[in-house]
């Protein structure tokens, strides 16, 4: 039952992920599988399920929820005769519709091109291909056709432009001297931008879409006086594709360079703890999980809650646990100091805005100890 609700979520967030794209969804398929096929990932009998639903609906494109191998791809588009997505080209697709400036541009196109050199000899020439569909944007749509070797010189001219621009980066970031830096961390669409805007008074693209932010904005903030740098950075999620984790260096290093980070949760969302998990696990592998930390659970507004019956006036979560009851767990008892808030009310602004003075004054202090 509990792998069921997992699978819901899952499926959820795929499906927002399409919305995000553009895709409406029709239908979810699901399968149990000790190990995916290493032919086809699915079995058989599943192809041929979805063959029939995709001809009876006339379905455009199928999309998995895992990264499927070059093979994987090419065969189960001989089966089921539709173009087939799978997670990493989803997200990559939409990296693209969204990336603003030339140096998200280029991270992307590099993360395209790796992706598309196994899967070159695909290339959907069985089926009739739409153009500008997803998955069909960037690199895809027009180069498809070229050859391994031309993708290959592309691949190293991006690299060496990306560290061109790395360089530069790491120069910027230097000279930013000795302000304190903060950095938003937290799963895709949690309201980091949001809080950003409140905190700086900018105007950063705030949507309920995923990756809605995806180059890095840098703003300064001054809180009672006190200013330092405020960094809102990438979202992250769930299986987010290697290409990226990698050619997202800088964004990273402006994680990994912070001096704080402020750990932004959206407590209405039903999976936020697999969430919390998911970013802290980021964390790590870039070796950025032993800063100082602020937790943030933002969203209290919409906290949302299912009553257990009609004379039960006490809000309580999805799983029948109040706020109240919430905050005597573990996010209660973090190590770090902790705040629930609304963005988009600003409930308990002045609190979180003590909390956040107070961990950059302890950083500034230790940087300047003969300043009074
Ligand atoms: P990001 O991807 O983490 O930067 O998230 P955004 O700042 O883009 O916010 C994602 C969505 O959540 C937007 O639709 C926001 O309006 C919404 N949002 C942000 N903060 C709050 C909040 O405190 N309460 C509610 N109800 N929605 C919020």
């Amino acid at each position: 039952n509990q792998d069921e609700d997992k699978l819901t979520e899952y499926m959820d967030e795929l499906e927002f992920l399409a919305f995000t794209a553009g895709a409406t969804v029709q239908k979810r398929f699901t399968q149990k599988l000790t190990q995916p096929d290493s032919k086809t990932f699915i079995g058989s009998g599943k192809a041929q399920e979805i063959k029939e639903y995709v001809k009876e609906n006339e379905i455009g494109t199928i999309i998995f929820d895992d990264e499927l191998s070059p093979s994987q791809l090419k065969n189960l588009e001989k089966e089921i005769e539709v173009k087939i997505l799978d997670r990493t080209n989803l997200i990559l697709d939409i990296f693209a519709q969204r990336a603003q400036t030339s140096y998200a541009r280029t991270q992307v196109e590099l993360a395209q091109y790796q992706y598309l050199l196994p899967r070159l000899t695909r290339m959907w020439t069985h089926l009739e291909r739409q153009k500008g569909g997803i998955g069909m944007r960037g690199p895809g749509e027009t180069e498809i056709e070229t050859d391994r070797r031309i993708i290959r010189d592309r691949i190293s001219l991006l690299k060496d432009k990306l560290k061109v621009i790395d360089k530069q980066m790491a120069t910027q970031r230097n000279n930013r001297g000795k302000v304190v830096r903060a950095a938003l961390v937290g799963y895709t669409n949690v309201g980091k931008s949001t809080l950003m805007n409140a905190l700086s008074k900018s105007d950063v693209f705030a949507e309920n879409k995923l990756f809605a932010t995806l180059d890095t904005t840098v703003r300064k903030v001054v809180i009672g006086n006190l200013p330092f740098l405020l960094t809102d950075t990438v979202g992250f999620i769930r299986k987010l594709p290697t290409q990226l984790v990698e050619s997202f260096k800088s964004t990273l290093d402006e994680v990994r360079e912070a001096d704080l980070l402020i750990h932004v949760v959206d407590i209405s969302h039903e999976s936020f703890e697999d969430q919390v998990e998911s970013v802290n696990n980021t964390l790590m592998e870039i070796n950025a999980h032993q800063k100082p930390m602020i937790m943030v659970f933002n969203k209290i507004d919409g906290f949302s809650y299912d009553k257990k019956d009609d004379d039960d006036l006490t809000p309580s979560t999805k799983k029948n646990v109040s706020l109240e009851e919430w905050k005597k767990t573990w996010m209660g008892k973090s190590k770090y100091p902790t705040v629930f808030i609304s963005a988009l009310t600003k409930e308990n602004f002045p609190e979180m805005k003590k909390m956040i003075y107070d961990e950059v004054m302890k950083i500034h202090i230790s940087r300047f100890p003969y300043n009074d």
